[in-house]
């Protein structure tokens, strides 16, 4: 625990606020992580992160870790619903000790791993049963109004950044509701689940097209558990949504079970509507936001995090900047302009077209239209283009180091 005066707040105790705490923590500079739980959500939410985010952990110093509590995937296909063979991509193509292979690891093991990790610095405070109410800033500093066990504290800072998730208090304080975007009509349901997938030929991922009973089953663990998520029609309230997962799982699941024969074992059901939205800004003045707290996408590609995480690098290159003199604050300019364009130039329309590919093609004839099922063909007949095709998400990286002072 640090009793220094914080240089920077941040809210929310995620995989986003825990990465940036560890790597300004890292650097020296004083922070407070203020998270309104009392512990990490445990929720079942990102599981895999591609080439952008793992650049970040890498900088964060815990990618072999997370990779030996995880595990590299190798193959990720899109099937129809009997699990015939539409197309897909493998990360053989790259050499073994690539640091940019993409990695599972569920969410709550990755925000264990970085805590772990802020325990070793005394300058980083995590705070629990801290809820940010009320925000405000002046010239010099912005502060933070926060309800704790005994009471209402101020906390000031020189800087406040927002990762505090999909509800974003900060960004309510600074933009109302207004988060510019829409809700998909359709609802998804993501599950933990046992079940025996290896016997029918799966690959590590597989995103299945049907009108009706789109889904996608990832390998999570390597002891059998997989996450199964899957399209659900518009209208049902979050009880009736879980009521019909064995009615939903007997149709789509290979072999048809039915939940009494215990050929699966759910572990855990959450609902949850989605989103593609943007906030209007991700700088005001002192107070910058950054992943969900700035921008949602559907989880279908896994774009959320690795988008929100390679904010947390860019923010990470801008606050140290500042910190070490070597950029002034413009440079949040910058980091509000260029993440921003990033997610409407690149994240926003693939994660996009990724779910909408779920359920929108006809399965019988989608290899001959889709381009995006064209170029996994492509990919698997030419390793070069494979190792592009891949490596295209990296196309949401930017350095910002470049907008340091020269000298
Ligand atoms: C089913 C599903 C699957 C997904 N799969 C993937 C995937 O495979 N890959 C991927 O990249 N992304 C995926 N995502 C998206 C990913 O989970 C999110 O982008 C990610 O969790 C966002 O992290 P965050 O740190 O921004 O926010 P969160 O994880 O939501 O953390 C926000 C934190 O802020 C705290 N908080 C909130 N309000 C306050 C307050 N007022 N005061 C103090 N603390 C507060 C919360 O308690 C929470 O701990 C998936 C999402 C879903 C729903």
């Amino acid at each position: 625990m640090t009793d220094r005066a914080p240089w920077v707040i941040v809210i929310g105790a995620g995989p986003a606020g825990l990465l940036l705490g560890l790597m300004l923590g890292q650097k020296g500079v004083p922070v407070h992580i203020v998270e309104k739980g009392d512990r990490i959500d445990d929720r079942p939410r990102a599981t895999h992160y591609s080439a952008p985010a793992l650049r970040e952990l890498h900088r964060a110093g815990v990618l072999e870790e997370a990779r030996r509590r995880g595990f590299i995937i190798e193959s990720i296909s899109w099937r129809k619903l009997d699990l015939t063979y539409l197309g897909g991509f493998s990360q053989k193509v790259f050499p073994k000790d690539d640091k940019e292979l993409m990695v599972c690891l569920p969410l709550d093991r990755l925000g264990q791993l970085l805590v772990e990790h802020l325990n070793y610095l005394s300058n980083v405070d995590i705070k629990y049963r801290h809820e940010v109410v009320d925000i405000g800033q002046d010239d010099c500093s912005a502060w933070v109004e926060v309800q704790t066990p005994t009471g209402k504290q101020k906390l000031r800072a020189k800087y406040v950044v927002g990762c505090d998730g999909a509800s974003s208090k900060l960004r309510r304080c600074l933009f109302g509701d207004n988060f510019p975007g829409f809700t998909w009509e359709e609802q998804i349901v993501a599950t933990n689940t046992y079940f025996d997938f290896d016997k029918y030929g799966l690959d590590d991922a597989n995103f299945i097209l049907h009108p009706q009973h789109w889904y996608m089953a990832a390998r999570i663990s390597k002891y059998g558990l997989w996450r199964i998520t899957y399209g659900e029609e518009k209208g049902f309230s979050n009880e009736e949504l879980i009521a019909r997962q064995t009615m939903k799982f007997e149709k789509f699941l290979p072999g048809n079970p039915k939940p009494e024969e215990g050929k699966y074992k759910v572990e855990s059901i959450s609902p949850y509507r989605v989103h593609q939205r943007l906030a209007e800004h991700m700088r005001v003045g002192r107070v910058l936001l950054a992943a969900d707290a700035a921008h949602l996408c559907n989880p279908f590609g896994g774009m959320g995090l690795t988008g929100g995480i390679a904010d947390i690098g860019s923010l990470y290159d801008c606050l140290i900047g500042i910190y070490e003199q070597r950029a002034d604050e413009s440079i949040l300019d910058r980091y509000d302009e260029v993440r921003r364009a990033m997610y409407n130039n690149v994240i926003n329309p693939i994660s996009s077209a990724n779910m909408r590919r779920l359920f929108s093609l006809d399965p019988d004839t989608a290899t001959d239209n889709d381009e995006f099922l064209m170029a996994c063909k492509r990919a698997q007949a030419d390793e070069n283009f494979s190792r592009e095709f891949q490596r295209g998400v990296n196309a949401i990286v930017h350095d910002f180091t470049q907008y340091y002072k020269s000298g």
